[in-house]
């Protein structure tokens, strides 16, 4: 088994990884994180994301429709939110999950500290 380093804990373990995606979009702009952490942390970083984006879609399978798109911030529920945020998780024990919400511009310096965005 390799060592991983924990990206919020910032400490080693053995063992499969969990890893959240988290994708920005903002008009033909985007980036992409991955982030690559422990059991224990995992839960936490999950709910920080769950309670503060809807869940839109279960299984990697299925497909975001349009109706499903955020109609305001995610996090302050400012109406206007240029950015999309797509959030994948892929958690040991649980189904792959995607969530999908929208970050206004005073908001996305924190969407990008969580995603492990640089500023
Ligand atoms: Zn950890
Ligand atoms: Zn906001």
């Amino acid at each position: 088994m390799a060592l991983f380093p924990c990206d919020v804990g910032s400490h080693r373990f053995t063992g499969r990884a969990n890893t959240l995606y988290v994708g920005l979009a903002n008009g033909s702009f985007s980036e992409r994180s991955r982030i690559r952490v422990c059991n224990k942390h995992s839960t936490n970083l999950v709910d920080m994301w769950r309670t503060s984006m809807s869940l839109v879609a279960v299984g990697d399978t299925t497909l975001l429709a349009e109706d499903d798109a955020p109609e305001a911030c995610s996090w302050c529920k400012k109406p206007e939110h240029p950015w999309q945020v797509f959030v994948n998780t892929y958690i040991q024990g649980d189904d792959p999950r995607q969530y999908w919400g929208g970050a206004c511009e005073e908001c996305l310096p924190l969407v990008r500290q969580w995603a492990h965005l640089g500023p």
